[in-house]
């Protein structure tokens, strides 16, 4: 078993999109351990992505993820880190396969609905920055 962070970025939860998003998962049988509605603070967002600290994007990046509510959420189930990338798709919609979430709901590659963890490390350290271990059921 293995576990992921997702996020169900400020774009998608305001398109009203929380419920298919939140239903493609379990469809695809990952399960949600921990989840919560959360407005990240602009401190919050450079926190989550500090790796991207030098890319040309990130005061975009962390601007958008601070700009309205997102849906933290712990996945859990086998190979879970790629299931949930492969149900995310590329992370330009206008790469991402079809049925993928970005392409259903993602507008840019700035706005693309949701963020996948991309390794074990990496979900670990997401899930920790989040969530408290006693709140991951
Ligand atoms: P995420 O980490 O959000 O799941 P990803 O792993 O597919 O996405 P990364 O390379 O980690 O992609 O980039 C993190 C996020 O930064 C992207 O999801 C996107 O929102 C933003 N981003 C990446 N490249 C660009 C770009 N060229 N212009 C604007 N924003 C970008
Ligand atoms: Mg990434």
């Amino acid at each position: 078993m293995e576990r992921t962070l997702s996020i169900i970025k400020p774009d998608a939860v305001k398109k009203g999109v929380i419920g298919p998003i939140l239903a493609r998962f379990e469809e695809e049988g990952l399960r949600i351990c921990a989840m919560k509605k959360i407005q990240m603070s602009k401190r919050v967002a450079e926190g989550f992505y500090a790796v991207h600290a030098e890319r040309p994007f990130f005061g975009e990046l962390t601007e958008f993820m601070s700009s309205g509510p997102c849906v933290v959420i712990a996945l859990e189930g086998e190979g879970a880190i790629l299931a949930n990338r492969r149900i995310m798709g590329a992370t330009n919609p206008a790469e991402a396969a079809d049925g993928t979430l970005r392409k259903l709901y993602a507008d840019s590659i700035g706005e693309n609905a949701v963020h996948g963890s991309d390794a074990p490390e990496t979900a670990a350290t997401e899930i920790a920055y989040f969530f408290a271990g006693t709140e991951l059921l």
